[in-house]
């Protein structure tokens, strides 16, 4: 399945509105009324981007999208009513990706996703390079290059994608299921035995040592998570 649009709303008026008309522009829609909710949903499904009511009942949806941005590199696009430049400004501050001030033409509102989509294309990680461990892995979305003690790794377009999706939330664990929807974007009902190919070939490139690898840990009847310390750009 692909990733879905998490709507953030307690509005739930708004909220089937602007779910009406992602689902006419093709996105699928997940839906929360509160922060709690949205939390989880994020953290079971690593939403395609998320659209955020700066006003919940259960916490300020400022304090809301900085846990998000913790949970992995989604794009968060605003939706609120505080329309005044400071607090647009504050709201970039926290990693918004943009600010609809409502009432908000949901027109609009499907035409600046896919403007953030589009900036964030080329994966989750958008353009900036992401480096672990002082450097000793780099991998830039951009040039799909991966750069390990200085030298660079040749990587197939498949390991690539799955490699930055799980360095992109790091220490998150993703089940196989879903690194085959998120990063080989197809769906797979069953126990698909093709992710544990490619993250030998992944380890066998990127581990000093592949039987005890330092990046890519196995998380036993789960599934994988990348292991690593992400270094200030
Ligand atoms: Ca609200």
């Amino acid at each position: 399945m692909l990733p879905a649009v998490l709507v953030v709303e307690d509005d739930i008026k708004l909220a089937r509105i602007v779910r009406a008309y992602l689902e006419g522009a093709d996105f699928r829609v997940s839906h929360a009324a509160t922060a709690r909710d949205a939390l989880r949903i994020a953290e079971e499904e690593l939403p395609l981007a998320v659209i955020l009511d700066l006003g919940l009942p259960d916490k300020s949806g400022e304090e809301l999208c900085q846990e998000l941005k913790e949970l992995g590199d989604m794009p968060v696009i605003m939706l609120t009513a505080k329309s005044s430049e400071e607090e647009r400004i504050a709201g970039f501050a926290l990693g918004a990706d943009d600010y609809v001030v409502k009432p908000a033409s949901p027109r609009e509102l499907v035409y600046r996703l896919k403007a953030v989509l589009k900036r964030y294309d080329g994966g989750a990680a958008g353009s900036r390079p992401l480096s672990f461990n002082n450097g000793r892995l780099i991998l830039d979305s951009k040039r799909h290059e991966v750069t390990r003690d200085g030298r660079t790794v040749t990587i197939t377009p498949t390991e690539f994608k799955l490699l930055l999706t799980l360095a992109s939330a790091p220490s998150r664990t993703f089940t196989r299921d879903e690194l085959v929807s998120k990063a080989l974007g197809y769906q797979f009902d069953g126990y698909d035995r093709s992710i544990d190919a490619h993250i030998k070939n992944l380890r066998s490139k990127l581990e000093d040592d592949a039987r005890s690898p330092v990046f890519l840990k196995t998380v036993y009847g789960v599934g994988y998570l990348f292991c690593g310390e992400q270094d200030a750009l």
